[in-house]
């Protein structure tokens, strides 16, 4: 395939179906690198983006959790070359000046721009990606585990260090999907009791067979994974005092929290997105050590226009993955 053109999952209008399609790549410009794309995994956020009522750019390739190789480089890029390895996670750009991104917290920069919604997306052959937003990722991880710890395995990782817990303190997970199941594996890795919530209970066998409790009941923190808001008052419910809330699936719908259990119980909540730098060299290093191993399931990209419709349904256990 000439990558001057590639074939991309796009979303093209607001609440539009997501359709592949072969799109103009062009060559990579200033700061850029041309990746040729080894494999992407399908997150609920790429589900979230196409159920907002407007896109700051559109036609956008969706994907967040990309891995490829370097093939070309544009002017001024340095720390990269041809054959090289490269992650792309929802953070893209950001400014570098202000307090967040001076103090390893650069996705809470107000102008950062984010893969697959302000910028283009990796779930396609080829992408170009400007080069200071990617990640290094070791040569030994196979694609395919390593492309959904760029999403799923790096904010499990970083919720769960949000939870401030330590060995032999509980937490229950709600959402047995992509981030959960590897949020499970982190947890027992750290010593953890942990329970796990979900709707179906196909999901939670899978849970009880991992080596999760099924009732949630006076735990310690109690982490949000689904995005299903309704999952946020049963979570509160189940924490002790001075337990602390999690959020982290992303949904447009508001919460609703008892102030008086709120204030008298002592109760910390706190919102958790990606994680640092640091969190996804740390995620790799823990796949590499066979803690983590996500559960995949391969694709074609062609494939990707059902597996939305999948995703919305919470049809997908683990994640589902596209090869290229
Ligand atoms: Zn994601
Ligand atoms: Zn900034």
């Amino acid at each position: 395939m000439n990558a001057t053109h590639t074939h991309a999952a796009v979303l093209s209008t607001p609440r539009g179906e997501v359709a592949v399609e072969s799109i103009h790549l062009g060559e990579p410009g200033p700061g850029e690198v041309l990746l040729r794309m080894e494999a992407c995994g399908l997150c609920h956020s790429d589900v979230f983006v196409t159920t907002l009522e407007k896109l700051p750019v559109a036609p956008i390739t969706l994907g967040h959790e990309g891995i490829g190789r370097v093939v070309a480089i544009g002017e001024g890029v340095t720390g990269w070359a041809v054959g090289d390895r490269a992650g792309m996670t929802f953070l893209g750009t950001t400014c570098g000046t202000c307090e967040w991104c001076r103090s390893d917290r650069e996705r809470f920069c107000p102008k950062q721009a984010n893969f697959g919604y302000t910028l283009q997306g990796a779930m396609a052959n080829y992408v170009i990606a400007p080069a200071v937003a990617l990640a290094r990722v070791p040569e030994s991880l196979p694609a395919e585990i390593a492309a959904p710890l760029c999403c799923a395995g790096w904010t499990a990782y970083c919720a769960l260090r949000t939870a401030g817990l330590e060995r032999g303190q509980t937490v229950a997970l709600f959402g047995y999907g992509g981030l959960g199941h590897l949020a499970l594996q982190i947890a027992r890795h750290l010593g953890l009791g942990v329970s796990v919530s979900d709707t179906s209970e196909e999901k939670l066998a899978q849970a009880r067979a991992a080596g999760a409790e099924v009732n949630a009941r006076g735990v310690d923190a109690a982490i949000v994974f689904t995005a299903a808001a309704a999952a946020v008052p049963q979570a509160f419910r189940a924490l002790k005092r001075n337990g602390t809330l999690v959020l982290v699936g992303l949904s447009v719908a508001n919460y609703e929290l008892p102030l008086v259990d709120s204030v008298l119980k002592g109760i910390t909540i706190r919102g958790s997105f990606l994680g640092s730098r640091e969190d996804l060299a740390q995620v790799f290093a823990l796949a590499g050590q066979g803690v983590l191993h996500p559960h995949v399931q391969s694709h074609a990209l062609g494939e990707v226009p059902e597996l939305m419709g999948r995703l919305r349904r919470g049809e997908i256990a683990g994640r589902a993955v596209v090869a290229f």
